[in-house]
């Protein structure tokens, strides 16, 4: 945190030198205008009457010449104290952060095949972000090949989510209603919840709209077995009516949390049936770098002290466990008893039929005489007999 806050105060000043040297630069320039306006009017009359320079006129002329040397002097030695100002921001950055990560970074990542990977990561973020030219500007500039098939469930989720925030729920009910099949396989009440917004926004009319909402709640028919207690709540809501909701015990229908709610929930089910994820999987690489750089830094540090930097080959693996937190959770590793490495798609867990389980290379590296004896039991057994476990 010290660290941060010591590059922010050297920016603080930049920008506090910014500011004063576009006033200085306004304030230099108009004066510097206003002399040359001068001196131009002043030759042209001289040239006019056809008289030579008076020595009033050459007295001007020669102090406007050195006042303009002068405002360009002050401005030039500002220009460059702002320069001196942001090469300090840089040096503290230096200073107090670790610009060498090549130690941590597998020099591979930058390599065309695994930054097409990253430009890819990068596209697909802006595009869930909704910042759909700035993804396509990048598609050009990278030349990276981007299918119309990967952009559109992208540019449809941000067209009815787009419409959602203005409190428009018609793209959203088509798309659901398009979908029900796929989203009752998913359990999701998505369409349920867009009718009952949809029927509380009538209700939220008054009076006026009572029997517009009691011919709308026919729509909540097929849910009547999974919603019943909400179906209720709306309906129990109508005796109201007449006074008012926002004066009764069912204001909370009224609530603006059923907005942000239903923009939620669209993102969650819509993601979860397209198959997309919910976060970006850049701004969740990026949120667990946060939490492993400093670990893995420290750790390069010791290995280099201790003079042992074969130790980690950055093959797929990382020296030590960091914890990154539940919310990074998504699926489970093994690591082989035998090699301790984690197991990958070439190297996969194989589990014996003992029950045990080790790696594929584990397996190969103990096979003796085309048998195998399990390292735990030691049951022996043909090495062929072993299957791949998926976790
Ligand atoms: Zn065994």
């Amino acid at each position: 945190m010290e660290r941060c806050a010591c590059v922010e105060r050297e920016l603080d000043k930049v920008l506090q030198k910014f500011l004063c040297y576009g006033q200085h630069c306004e304030r230099g320039l108009e004066e510097l205008l206003g002399y040359v306006t001068r001196l131009r009017e002043e030759l042209g009359a001289a040239a006019l009457q056809r008289t030579p320079l008076s020595a009033t006129l050459s007295l001007v002329m020669s102090q406007c010449c050195k006042k303009i040397k002068d405002t360009v002097q002050n401005l030039a030695s500002d220009h460059k104290d702002i320069h001196s100002s942001i090469s300090r921001v840089g040096k503290a950055i230096d200073r107090n952060f670790d610009a060498d990560l090549c130690g941590i970074v597998p020099a591979v990542v930058w390599e065309s095949q695994e930054k097409q990977i990253l430009v890819m990561a990068i596209i697909e973020h802006l595009y869930q972000q909704g910042m759909l030219g700035v993804a396509e500007e990048l598609c050009q500039e990278s030349t990276a090949n981007v299918d119309v098939d990967f952009k559109r469930p992208f540019l449809e989720l941000n067209s009815i989510l787009e419409a959602l925030r203005k409190q428009d729920l018609e793209p959203a009910l088509s798309w659901a209603i398009f979908h029900r099949q796929q989203l009752a396989e998913l359990n999701s009440s998505l369409e349920f919840r867009l009718h009952r917004l949809h029927f509380i926004r009538l209700l939220a009319g008054g009076p006026g709209k009572e029997l517009e909402a009691l011919s709308y709640a026919r729509h909540f028919q097929p849910f009547a077995h999974l919603h019943q207690q909400e179906i209720q709540v709306m309906m129990g809501s109508l005796v109201y009516l007449r006074l008012g909701l926002k004066n009764s015990p069912y204001r909370h229908l009224l609530d603006d949390s059923h907005w942000t709610e239903i923009c939620e929930t669209f993102t969650r089910d819509a993601c979860a049936l397209l198959g997309l994820s919910v976060e970006s999987p850049l701004s969740v690489s990026f949120a667990a770098g946060c939490v492993a750089l400093p670990v893995l830094m420290n750790i390069k540090a010791v290995i280099e002290q201790r003079q042992c930097s074969g130790v980690w080959s950055h093959k797929d693996e990382l020296p030590i466990e960091i914890e990154l937190g539940m919310k990074c959770w998504y699926h489970s590793v093994f690591a082989c008893p035998i090699l301790r490495q984690q197991t990958t798609d070439s190297n996969p867990p194989i589990k014996l039929i003992c029950g045990h389980v080790i790696s594929r290379d584990a397996l190969n590296k103990l096979i003796n005489g085309g048998k195998l004896k399990c390292p735990y039991c030691p049951m022996e057994q043909n090495p062929a007999d072993g299957k791949r476990l998926i976790f």
